[in-house]
């Protein structure tokens, strides 16, 4: 941990110095006294949220970070363990885009370890990238763009080899037919998972990523956050929310990827699927910017994915509705003819 950070003392809220109850009258923090819902401040500790996704989880509240988006928590990660300038990290590629943009506003240098062309990923590899000023250490499993889970053996070698920060962005875990690392924390003292209620869940627009970790680094990262980062509608929609079962919905979209992994296989077009334990299927064509430009024509927008390093002549295809799903293969069927 950066020695600033360390010795940090967080801005006190009003209702950190006030642990009564809720009944009283409130003249602690300049608010507006009329209620209309919002007038007030929202929990900055977020504790009946922590509480409800403690229970989901199976981890303690303690143990559980909120962010507005997983966006803040990759930040602040940066923000708690890396001296800009001179201290570093290390992060698989192709993956996803956010740990080099947090890591270049931070001013940490980024050491970015190619994947191989399977995606599969050399952990000696990744090992001989790091040397004393590394802090942290980026895995996205499953990866975005490539949609592959690495073995669990591949993520314990990493832990038990690399003695900073190891954060595991899962991100896309719901869809992945093996447990992801959280039931494991305990055994991991340097492991941050990274999950998020934008993909299975369903609450993008709600703004709500997790950070899991031992509970000293959860504590840091809660000195460090903006006190109230977490509004007060988001808090109210997303506890209200948790109480929809993601299951069925889950199912259904692991079973589309099947479905259309299979159907997208046998059209000529398309000259690889790669497999996905994620939401979305990467897919290798010839003339990637030709399919992308006729899938617009059709008002299909996938995502371009053909200039990143190691993805060349490949687009992600997020997996839709069944009837979406069925629009998708319709057009590219007619592309093959
Ligand atoms: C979509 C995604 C996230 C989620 O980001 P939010 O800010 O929580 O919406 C995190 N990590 C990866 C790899 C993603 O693809």
């Amino acid at each position: 941990m950066r020695e600033n950070i360390r010795n940090l003392a967080p801005y006190s809220t009003a209702r950190d110095e006030y642990q009564g109850g809720e009944i009283g009258i409130f003249i602690d923090a300049n608010e507006n006294p009329y209620d209309n819902g919002y007038n007030r401040y929202p929990d900055p500790h977020q504790k009946q949220l922590k509480a409800r996704i403690a229970q989901i989880k199976g981890i303690e509240p303690q143990r559980i970070f909120i962010g507005n988006g997983s966006d803040e928590p990759i930040d602040l990660l940066f923000r708690v363990f890396c001296e800009p300038k001179v201290q570093n990290a290390v992060a698989i590629a192709p993956s996803y885009g956010m740990y080099k943009v947090a890591a270049a506003t931070n001013d940490v240098p980024l050491r970015e370890v190619q994947l191989e062309a399977d995606f599969s990923l050399d952990v000696d590899k990744l090992l001989n990238a790091t040397d004393e000023n590394t802090r942290l250490i980026w895995i996205c499993s499953p990866n975005n763009p490539s949609g592959n889970l690495f073995p669990a053996e591949t993520v314990e070698k990493i832990l038990r080899n690399f003695h900073g920060m190891v954060v595991l962005d899962e991100a896309y875990i719901d869809f992945a037919d093996r447990p992801g690392f959280l039931s494991r924390l305990d055994e991991f003292p340097n492991l941050v998972i990274l999950q998020t209620l934008s993909k299975a869940w369903g609450m993008a627009g709600l703004r709500l990523g997790l950070a899991f970790a031992r509970e000293e680094v959860i504590e840091t990262l809660s000195r460090v956050k903006y006190p109230y980062n977490i509004n007060v509608v988001t808090q109210k929609l997303v506890l209200e929310r948790l109480e929809n079962p993601i299951d069925d919905q889950v199912r259904e979209i692991v079973s589309e990827r099947r479905k259309l992994a299979e159907e997208m296989t046998r059209l000529p077009l398309i000259k690889k699927v790669f497999p996905s334990d994620a939401n979305f299927l990467l897919i290798r064509v010839d003339d990637p910017r030709g399919v992308y430009n006729r899938l617009i024509e059709a008002g299909i927008i996938v995502r371009d994915r053909s200039r990143i390093r190691g993805c060349e002549g490949c687009l992600r295809v997020s997996i839709g509705t069944p009837a979406e799903n069925e629009r998708v293969l319709d057009v590219l069927k007619s592309l093959d003819a």
